[in-house]
């Protein structure tokens, strides 16, 4: 067996999936993803069945695997009660593990989640809190969110979100520092840290080979506003 083929078989929800699979693409029919992207998800099961490490290499390097919005629609219609989307999931991972993600725009935009969703989490308890959502990236909000950004404290506690930035009950307060503490611990002892770091790494080290300026925290730098906002355009039908 191949060495992507095996590393790949190390993940359950790849193997149980791979085996599985008999290749109809009543999946395909159904990928909401399959729709608008140059995206196959049978296709894709039937190149990591191949076990051929040239393809596989392609593909964890290609954007094609960052397609997929893990929607699961494929589980409710596939006739073996397959989800590709958990292949997908085990795809993603060896790309990021072995840093071939860096070799694709999509796959690049793994960075550029980390510091926005990744570090709020660690530095707030939350996926997504309204003070990290900046109105120049976020140009889609318009004015109003911009208004709304500058008066934030103000009137988030007036919306509800009493306690806003401070520690105490409500949509928005800050946690407990014992909180946040457990929170980073449980990072630590699944691996979240380590993966966090090997993003960061890759990604660094993209960064110099693309001629970008990096800086070590922080969204102020010229790699990451590339992620953020380059598109080519070229992932449609
Ligand atoms: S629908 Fe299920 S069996 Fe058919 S190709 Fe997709 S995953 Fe394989
Ligand atoms: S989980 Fe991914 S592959 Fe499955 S239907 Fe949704 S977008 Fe398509």
């Amino acid at each position: 067996m191949g060495k992507y083929l095996s590393r790949l078989k190390q993940d359950l929800r790849v193997q149980e999936g791979l085996k599985a699979c008999m290749n109809c693409g009543v999946c395909t029919a159904i990928c909401p993803a399959a729709e608008f992207y140059k995206y196959d998800p049978r296709i894709i099961i039937e190149t990591v069945q191949s076990d051929n490490d040239e393809e596989i290499e392609k593909l964890l390097k290609s954007d094609t695997i960052w397609y997929c919005g893990e929607c699961m629609s494929c589980k409710t219609r596939c006739p073996r009660g397959n989800t590709v989307g958990l292949i997908i999931s085990g795809l993603r991972q060896l790309s990021q593990e072995l840093g071939f993600f860096v070799e694709s725009e999509k796959g690049r935009q793994q960075f550029a989640i980390k510091r926005t969703i990744g570090q709020c989490i660690l530095d707030l308890g939350y996926c997504v809190h309204a003070s990290i959502v900046a109105p120049r990236l976020h140009p889609e909000q318009g004015p109003i969110w911009e208004w709304v950004y500058q008066n934030q404290e103000s009137i988030f506690n007036k919306l509800g979100g009493n306690n806003f930035g401070k520690v105490g009950e409500g949509a928005l307060a800050k946690h407990d520092d014992e909180t946040m503490e457990e929170l980073r611990n449980i990072f630590k002892v699944t691996g979240g840290i380590d993966f966090f770091n090997d993003i960061e790494k890759h990604s660094k080290r993209k960064a110099k080979e693309m001629g970008l300026g990096f800086k070590e925290e922080g969204i102020d730098n010229e790699y990451f506003t590339h992620v953020f906002t380059y598109n080519s355009n070229e992932h449609n039908k």
